[in-house]
């Protein structure tokens, strides 16, 4: 890799941390057994090595290591969670509730149980990203079974107010899954306090290995059941068949043990690096935040450049800093980021909408010199933008960039 390109893209993915990967190392080599052949060493150690995994991964999120499953990571957790409760308590209603702002893993997962004869009810939220408590409350009805309401955002940052929702479907005996994948890592998460009942998160958005990821599933108060996933060898307790991937779930239990040590040296880092950012990005003119910054991740910061192309900042500055940009549609949806869409704002300015994460290698010279590569990119762009003079003199419809 280009040893000066900048990647602030953390909540697309992170580096290995070099102690995850020495953790993980032995189990693709010397102890490569499989954790399920447990009648010879080579085969126990690797199943000791799963269970302290299982333990760390629990003790970083408040629950008992017999409440953790592993998968292949959190779209699998998410697709077993909201599926799996939907076959399970069916007998009691087909009614659920999501956002329009959840990630795709929950919203495609939803959308295909609509199709199967389950009632989906898609939240929308404010123009900061928030939902509505009051509203959510009065979507619960005899048939709803399931809440599925994302801890953070990925694109925005925002948080949601996980206990209150918690509090909300206990009182109405709903299940309540959380797909933690941002915000592990990066507050603090605690199933008994934040009341959640099912939760995914992912290995690779914690310096671990790609691939691997858990399901929490609350065992009691109350004991949570979904139906099995895989079929075959009957692993993670018949819900998830198939070799457990050692080497991974290693690497997440010692991610999760760093988490646990240092969530707050990261954090405090985190934040001194996005008021920086922050501070700085907004003194280029007309840039304004997207999402609540208020109540967001550390880490994460998402802007737009007002009455500016966003495919031309893109091109501007993506060689030399790694960002996702709102502008970058995925092959079959030629649409900016549904996610500002979701939330109200126009297609220009999703458009033109970066998000912007730091993680765990991001230093202040980094920091500076992105935003640098910003400005100038933004501003030889703006002066070659018709937008922009239309802008400076009046004449571009203001409405259009809400
Ligand atoms: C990355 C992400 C996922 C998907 O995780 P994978 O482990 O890559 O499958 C799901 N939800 C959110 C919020 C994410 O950020």
């Amino acid at each position: 890799m280009n040893t000066s390109f900048i990647y602030l893209d953390y909540n697309a993915t992170t580096p290995c941390d070099e102690r995850v990967l020495q953790a993980a190392l032995p189990y693709m080599t010397e102890f490569f057994g499989n954790a399920a052949s447990n009648t010879y060493s080579l085969g126990t150690y690797a199943a000791n090595a799963v269970k302290i995994a299982r333990g760390e991964v629990a003790k970083c999120i408040g629950a008992d290591e017999s409440e953790v499953i592993f998968t292949s990571g959190a779209t699998e957790s998410c697709n077993i969670a909201i599926r799996g409760v939907a076959e399970t308590y069916q007998h009691k209603g087909k009614h659920i509730i999501t956002a329009v702002t959840e990630h795709k893993a929950v919203l495609d997962t939803c959308n295909a149980l609509e199709k199967e004869g389950y009632q989906i009810t898609y939240l929308a939220t404010d123009q900061q990203g928030n939902i509505n408590l009051d509203i959510l409350e009065k979507s619960i009805t005899p048939a709803t079974i399931l809440i599925a309401l994302m801890y953070a955002n990925n694109e925005t940052g925002v948080i949601h107010p996980v206990q209150s929702i918690g509090k909300i479907a206990k009182k109405h005996g709903v299940i309540f899954f959380c797909d933690a994948t941002q915000a592990l890592g990066k507050i603090a998460i605690d199933v008994v306090t934040d009341e959640i009942d099912l939760m995914a998160v992912s290995a690779h958005k914690i310096y671990a290995l790609k691939g691997t990821g858990a399901l929490y599933i609350r065992r009691k108060q109350p004991r949570v059941t979904v139906a099995p996933f895989l079929f075959g060898g009957g692993h993670e307790k018949g819900l998830r068949s198939g070799t457990l991937n050692v080497p991974g779930i290693v690497s997440m239990g010692k991610a999760c043990s760093i988490i646990t040590a240092e969530l707050i040296d990261i954090q405090s880092k985190y934040t001194i690096l996005k008021t920086k950012l922050l501070q700085q990005l907004l003194t280029i003119p007309q840039t304004v935040v997207n999402g609540n910054i208020d109540v967001s991740l550390p880490n994460t910061v998402n802007v737009s450049f007002l009455y500016t192309e966003g495919k031309a900042i893109l091109a501007a500055v993506k060689d030399k800093i790694g960002i996702s940009a709102g502008s970058a549609c995925t092959a079959h949806l030629n649409k900016p980021s549904y996610v500002l869409l979701a939330m109200g704002h126009s297609e220009n300015r999703a458009a033109a909408s970066f998000r912007i994460s730091i993680g765990r290698n991001t230093t202040e010279a980094q920091i500076d010199e992105a935003v640098n590569i910003f400005r100038k990119g933004i501003s030889e762009v703006r002066a070659a933008s018709y937008i922009w003079k239309n802008y400076q003199e009046g004449r571009e419809n203001l409405q259009h960039w809400k």
